[in-house]
């Protein structure tokens, strides 16, 4: 690797020694980019370790000769194998001592292990993780054992990685000698790499060699919106009533548009003609939807050579010729489904065009974006059709078009800026884009998602399960769950029910380090942060109580949530997907400037 890059690096070399002392080139660089961020490559393309933490704690025992048992309790006292297996190594002499380990030897053993399949495979990725384990040094294992885990725990989320990374090229332009000439190459640029490489391209093994290479400015040439590669998806930013959108957008032309319950799509055809769908979290959804794959070709126009559109697919009842609800979708089995066994159907709702034809359409306005998607595609009832749209531009034309939505099985609408401010924001929940649910009239703008931390004995009618459950959201600044309120509505026998058995695998006898509780709020039972639930609310407070974006609004309060009511179980979310401290900030901020716009107009009435 140029060697003043290097010289920028030093989040790179922070919690690996192996790390430090071996960065030297540009192969380097992109394993230990990934290995900072605890991923194999990019996240579309799937690849996954396989290895259980059982697996994980055979390894750690068959290493360092201690039993599976002492292992597995120290690991449940401790609450992380990594420290475990640090501390295990340490009691452990060797006669010859193995080569040390370096970044790119540790990555390429960690691919191997997720490349395995087959009979034998699990003994095989003991071995290999064996064989990596004796050759650590100093905290070696417990970065090696946590990365394995997948909870790496470094305080490196992947904005902090891509902003390192930015600094590095901007200050330190290629093809200098070491110390570098040009210092500072322009701080906007770090906003740009982070932006154009992180969303365009989110691909490491393209961005990195750019960098290095060819410098800074070439990004746009090298690393462009490709059929294939998934982008992150533009969101919306949620409202409470027509009345803020009419605000909002003021004089800016703009569309209101079904927002559908289903799930994101967005479909790319190839230039080989192959079709390949993604979902919200660029994950791979192609092989779940052969029904789609197949009628592309009958709704695609001639014209059509390549594109990525963005839509939802949303279950659909073919006799009744109607929508279905959400929960019907999740029935369709996720993956390698068999067309002719299909029996949940969908019909995709087609919303956005962002690449056409070797151009990418992100930087035009909604309104092209949109007359390319009809020029290019035609509909076909039941299974593909452009998602139903109003152009008003009065309050009473919105909310009639807003009831008219949830007649219609949807969930409200979702109002799009057309001309101006009115690109495709990768990546972004903008205010752009705004969504109008039928229920934020009554309660707080939207729902969030939060991980179950805890649980309460029930008692009566919830003896012997559990009654209530403490709830967290996820802070990403210090990587640690932040309880936000206790939850005892909204749930139906049956999901009690299903809760009880399904958490109680998961108690814990103590809490872990990263859960901040107050110990007023103390649960009966600890659980492991396993399952994300989406959860309503009427209102937020501050709390001294609850930990939830402390310091962010008041230094020593934290926020919580009033009247939260359950909804379902988010089991497309991991843990640390669960709503941000940041964002349970935001919620409540804006929540106290519509409170005091209210006290304002009241005063404005009175006098
Ligand atoms: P939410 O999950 O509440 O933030 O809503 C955003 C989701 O609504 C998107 O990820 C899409 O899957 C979905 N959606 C449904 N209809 C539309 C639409 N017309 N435009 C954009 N997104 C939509």
């Amino acid at each position: 690797m140029d060697s003043a890059v290097q010289s920028h690096l030093p989040f790179i070399t922070s919690p690996f020694p192996f790390v430090q002392y071996s960065v030297v080139c540009l192969d380097d660089l992109l394993c230990c980019v990934y290995l900072c961020l605890n991923q194999l490559g990019p996240a579309y393309q799937g690849l996954e370790l396989g290895v259980g933490e059982t697996v994980l704690m055979k390894a750690v025992a068959q290493a360092t000769g201690r039993q599976l048992d002492k292992i597995k309790a120290e690991a449940q006292e401790k609450g992380d194998l990594g420290l475990v297996a640090e501390s295990s190594r340490s009691n452990q002499r060797m006669m010859f001592a193995p080569a040390n380990l370096t970044a790119g030897g540790v990555f390429n053993k960690l691919k191997e292990i997720a490349n395995m399949s087959g009979n034998s495979a699990m003994n095989k990725k003991i071995d290999i993780i064996k064989g990596l384990f004796v050759a650590c040094r100093f905290s070696e294992a417990r970065y090696i054992v946590r990365s394995l885990a997948g909870k790496l725990r470094i305080g490196l989320a992947e904005q902090s990685v891509l902003s390192a990374l930015s600094q590095a090229v901007c200050l330190s332009p290629p093809g200098q000698e070491f110390p570098p000439a040009v210092l500072d190459a322009g701080k906007g640029m770090i906003f740009y790499v982070k932006y154009y490489s992180g969303h365009e391209m989110p691909n490491y093994d393209a961005i990195i060699p750019v960098l290095l290479k060819e410098g800074i400015d070439q990004l746009p040439n090298h690393c462009k919106l490709t059929p294939g590669v998934p982008l992150r998806p533009m969101l919306a930013h949620p409202t409470k009533g027509v009345g803020e959108v009419m605000k909002r957008f003021d004089e800016a032309s703009f569309t209101c548009e079904y927002k559908y319950d289903g799930e994101r799509a967005q479909i790319h055809i190839l230039e080989n003609g192959e079709v390949r769908i993604f979902s919200r979290n660029q994950e791979d959804n192609t092989s779940k939807y052969p029904d789609i794959i197949s009628r592309i070709p009958q709704v695609k126009k001639e014209n059509v050579r390549s594109c990525v559109l963005d839509s939802e697919a949303v279950a659909w009842d073919r006799e009744k010729k109607q929508i279905q609800p959400f929960q019907v979708l999740t029935t369709r089995k996720r993956k390698d489904v068999d067309a002719s066994e299909i029996k949940v159907q969908v019909c995709v709702y087609a919303f956005d065009l962002l690449y056409l034809n070797g151009k990418s359409l992100v930087r035009e306005p909604l309104s092209k974006r949109k007359a390319l998607l009809r020029e290019s595609f035609e509909e076909k009832e039941g299974e593909f059709v452009f998602a139903r749209s109003l152009d008003a531009d009065n309050t009473e034309a919105i909310a009639e078009f807003l009831e008219q939505s949830v007649r219609d099985s949807c969930e409200g609408l979702m109002v799009k800026t057309l001309e101006k401010h009115a690109t495709y924001e990768i990546a972004k929940r903008s205010h752009n884009w705004l969504k109008l649910k039928k229920d934020y009239l009554e309660a707080v703008g939207d729902t969030v998602d939060l991980c179950v931390i805890g649980a309460y004995l029930g008692k009566g009618k919830r003896a012997g399960s559990y009654g209530g459950f403490l709830l967290a959201c996820y802070d990403e600044e210090n990587e640690e769950f932040q309880s936000v309120c206790k939850i005892g509505t909204g749930f139906k026998d049956e999901d009690l029910e299903q809760h009880y058995n399904f958490l109680k695998e998961h108690i814990l006898p103590k809490p872990r380090p990263y859960y901040r509780v107050d110990q007023s709020a103390e649960p009966d039972v600890w659980l492991e942060a396993v399952q994300v639930w989406e959860v309503k609310c009427a209102d937020l407070s501050l709390s001294p109580v609850y930990k939830a974006a402390m310091g962010l609004v008041d230094p020593e309060k934290g926020i919580s949530l009033r009247f939260p009511r359950y909804l379902r179980i988010r089991d497309d979310k991991k843990p640390e997907d669960a709503t941000t401290g940041s964002q349970i900030a935001d919620l409540y901020k804006k929540q106290q400037q519509i409170q005091n716009q209210g006290k304002k107009q009241d005063l404005e009435d009175y006098y």
